[in-house]
C-alpha cells in the first residue's frame, strides 16, 4: 500500500470513529422541549443572533414575538422586515430618549414592556420569544431578577425564549439551556468607523 492510500485508511477510519461518536450523542438527546438561549458579552453579534433566530424560526412556520427593551426610537432593519412578516414587536423606549435620563419614566417604560413580556410568556401559541437587551433593566434593577427568572421557568414546556444583552444576571444564567458569550477581539468603532445602517441596525 502506497504512503498515499495509508493516510486515505487513516482518515477513513479517523472519521468513521467521529462519526460513530457523533451519532451516539445524537441518540442520547431525546428530549423536546422549549430553550432558554442567554448571548451576552461585550462583543457584537448578540441581537444579530437574537433577531436571526427569530428569522430562522419564522422561515419554518413558527409564530414568534420580540420585546426591545432599549431607550429611545431606534431605528432596526430587522424589526421592519419582521413585522411585515406578522411578529408583534413591543418597544421599550418609544417616547423615550437617553437625553431624558428620566429614572421614573424609564422605570416605568420597562414594567411596560415586562407586562407585555408576561403576556407572551404565557402564551402557548407563541413558539419564540426575544427578549433583546433585558439584561441591562436587570442590571439597573428597573425589573426584579427573581420575577423574571420565576416567569421564564414557568412559561409552556415548547416555547423558546432568547435573552440578550451584556453582564447577564447569574440567576438567569443559571436556569439558561444555552449560555454564550460573544467576546469582543476588536471592533470597527474602535477604529473610528461609524456605524452602518444594515450592519448595525
Ligand atoms: P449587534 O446588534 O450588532 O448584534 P450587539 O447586540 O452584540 O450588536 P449591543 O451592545 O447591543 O451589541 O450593540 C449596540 C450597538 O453597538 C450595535 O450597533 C453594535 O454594532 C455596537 N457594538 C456592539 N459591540 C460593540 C463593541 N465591542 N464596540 C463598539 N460597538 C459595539
Ligand atoms: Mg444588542
Amino acid at each position: 500500500m502506497t504512503t498515499d492510500n495509508n493516510d486515505k485508511s487513516r482518515h477513513k477510519a479517523r472519521m468513521q470513529e467521529h462519526k460513530a461518536k457523533v451519532d451516539e450523542r445524537v441518540a442520547q438527546a431525546q428530549e423536546e422541549k422549549g430553550i432558554l438561549i442567554v448571548i451576552t458579552g461585550n462583543g457584537k453579534g448578540k441581537s444579530t443572533s437574537g433577531f436571526g433566530t427569530v428569522t430562522r424560526a419564522v422561515g419554518h412556520g413558527m409564530s414568534a414575538a420580540v420585546v426591545q427593551y432599549v431607550k429611545g426610537t431606534w431605528p432596526c432593519g430587522e424589526r421592519d422586515l419582521l413585522m411585515k412578516c406578522g411578529v408583534p414587536f413591543h418597544v421599550m423606549g418609544t417616547g423615550f430618549t437617553w437625553e431624558t435620563q428620566d429614572k421614573e419614566k424609564d422605570i416605568a417604560a420597562a414594567q411596560k414592556a415586562w407586562e407585555q413580556t408576561k403576556v407572551w410568556l404565557k402564551d402557548d401559541s407563541i413558539d419564540l420569544v426575544l427578549l433583546d437587551e433585558i439584561t441591562y433593566m436587570l442590571t439597573y434593577k428597573y425589573l426584579d431578577v427573581d420575577e423574571v427568572v420565576a416567569a421564564l421557568s414557568e412559561r409552556p414546556k415548547h416555547q423558546n425564549v432568547v435573552v440578550t444583552g451584556r453582564a447577564c444576571h447569574r440567576k438567569v444564567m443559571d436556569i439558561a439551556d444555552t449560555v454564550s458569550e460573544v467576546k469582543s477581539i476588536k471592533h470597527a468603532f474602535d477604529n473610528g468607523i461609524k456605524a452602518q445602517q444594515g450592519i448595525d441596525w
